[in-house]
């Protein structure tokens, strides 16, 4: 299996190889087999793509918004028509089952790209009167802006942010996360395809230090980042030296509240979903499962019988439900909090252990039931397919106990009780909520996060305000009149 690219970075509409920039070694988690070999970039290759990306954003920004929408748009299409090819590659790199490959990661990336499309001839400026005299804004785009990726959902994440950048006239220079380096540079290749002007998106590899580079760069405008708190915490504070746009999309601990009177059979698929597709290795996973005490019994059992029906194996394979971890780092690191947990006294339900053939970085779903606030797996971000369940007795408690985090990004209620779901909703402090359903993600709607879990919005109209500033034009249309 290799999955080797024409070369590590691409910049100013092509490929690039700079050999003298460090290896970096791509593995497909199911096998442990390297598949590609990559380079970091070297600051020759970073200065080429933000020079390229500064140069063709200048004239993009003169592109009628329709003209630059109809090129998203082709890259959408071409995607879609590609969506096998590009799923495979992804399963490769990440572990992800096909399964959800086919269905999550490009197509939600096209989504974005033809969402964008749409929206961004619609935005304009307004007009404010000030009776002789008046305002009018424009909403310009920021310039150069830097989008560094996370490894979980490589090409989705490359869109989410490729395609409001692009659709509002800006540049953008992309570093995937070095862990999944590959469905970016595709991403490239496509919209150069369907039309982009060279040096509008730049693809350039690299560990933290190349992603530094960027962010510090004075030509660049802003900076979007999809990663954990403490690389946020770093990558804000770069940005901040230079007085740049952020967003910020980084981890949570997110708590999912199951009251007694929830259609149960939904809220366990709900919980399911929100702790062991990706092999939990989503941002906005529910981890903590708050559950009433009336329905404990029900839920857990019902529960442990779904979960051990859960069809791990190989990825490529499209009957598999689950895959690997993303690599054996991130295996070590579930393992030790799944031993932590049992240490600190929560109730192994099921699963707990490394599981599969070859040297595949797989991990049974587990859950654990009988977790307390101050256990570490109900505080910290353990990002693998670990479940756990904490019980509750009344709404206010389990308001300020799910509120008591530094994390914000997500929250889930499964009631059926109408009003009670929005009363709690108005309560949590979490940028993403849902009400009987969990993790869906549509590009109409805002993603992000609230308190440690980031700053600004992806997707929706909400993203227009993170790629693009207001200009204020005074025009005056009488005398000046000057005191001296
Ligand atoms: P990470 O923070 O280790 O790395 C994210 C990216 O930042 C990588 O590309 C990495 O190379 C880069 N990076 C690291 N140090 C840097 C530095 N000093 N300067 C600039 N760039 C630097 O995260 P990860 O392990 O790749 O991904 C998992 C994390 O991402 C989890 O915490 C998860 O919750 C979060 N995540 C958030 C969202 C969201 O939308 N909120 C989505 C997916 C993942």
């Amino acid at each position: 299996m290799k999955a080797q690219p024409k070369a590590s970075h691409f910049v100013d509409g092509a490929y690039v190889e700079d050999t003298t920039g460090a290896e970096i070694e791509v593995i497909h988690p199911a096998t442990g087999e390297v598949i590609a070999r990559l380079h970091e970039a070297t600051p020759a290759i970073i200065d080429r793509a933000l020079a390229s990306a500064r140069r063709a954003q200048a004239d993009w920004a003169r592109v009628k918004p329709v003209e630059r929408a109809r090129i998203l748009r082709r890259a959408a299409d071409i995607l879609r028509e590609r969506n096998h090819e590009l799923s495979v590659l992804e399963t490769l790199d990440t572990g992800k089952p096909l399964q959800e490959t086919l269905v999550a990661d490009a197509a939600s990336g096209a989504d974005s790209l033809e969402y964008f499309a749409g929206l961004a001839p619609t935005v304009t400026g307004e007009t404010v009167p000030l009776g002789r005299d008046f305002v009018y804004t424009i909403r310009e785009p920021l310039g150069v802006c830097v989008g560094i990726g996370a490894w979980n959902y490589p090409i989705q994440i490359a869109c989410w942010k490729a395609a409001p950048a692009l659709s509002l006239g800006n540049a953008m220079v992309f570093k995937p996360s070095e862990t999944t380096p590959l469905s970016a540079l595709k991403l490239a290749e496509i919209l150069h395809e369907a039309g982009l002007p060279a040096g509008l998106y730049n693809v350039v590899q690299g560990r933290g230090a190349v992603g530094a580079a960027l962010v510090s760069d004075p030509r660049v405008d802003k900076v979007s980042l999809t990663g954990s708190v403490p690389t946020g915490r770093k990558v804000y504070a770069l940005a901040a030296e230079g007085v740049r746009h952020v967003t910020m999309e980084l981890g949570g601990k997110s708590p999912l509240i199951v009251f007694d009177d929830a259609d149960v059979e939904s809220a366990i698929g709900g919980a399911m979903l929100g702790n062991f597709y990706s092999s939990g290795q989503i941002c906005s996973n529910g981890t903590r499962v708050f559950v009433q005490k009336g329905i404990k019994d029900r839920f857990l059992q019902r529960l442990k019988e779904r979960t051990e029906r859960i069809t791990l194996g190989d990825p490529l394979n499209e009957a598999t439900q689950m895959g690997p971890l993303v690599s054996a780092a991130q295996l070590d690191k579930v393992l030790a909090y799944v031993d932590r947990a049992r240490a600190e006294g929560a109730r192994l339900v099921t699963g707990g252990a490394r599981t599969g053939a070859n040297d595949g970085y797989f991990i049974q779903p587990t859950v654990f039931a009988d977790v307390t606030d101050d256990m570490t797996l109900a505080r910290e971000e353990v990002f693998g397919p670990v479940m756990a369940v904490l019980d509750f007795d009344t709404e206010d408690e389990v308001i300020a106990r799910a509120n008591a985090t530094e994390f914000g990004l997500a929250a889930g209620v499964f009631t059926t009780d109408l009003t009670r779901a929005h009363r709690v909703v108005a309560e949590l402090e979490a940028g993403t909520c849902w009400i009987n359903a969990y993790n869906l993600t549509p590009v109409e709607a805002p993603f992000g996060g609230v308190k440690m879990s980031g700053v600004g919005r992806e997707n929706s109209r909400a993203a227009v305000e993170h790629y693009t500033q207001v200009k204020s034009v005074y025009v005056g249309l009488g005398p000046v009149d000057a005191p001296y």
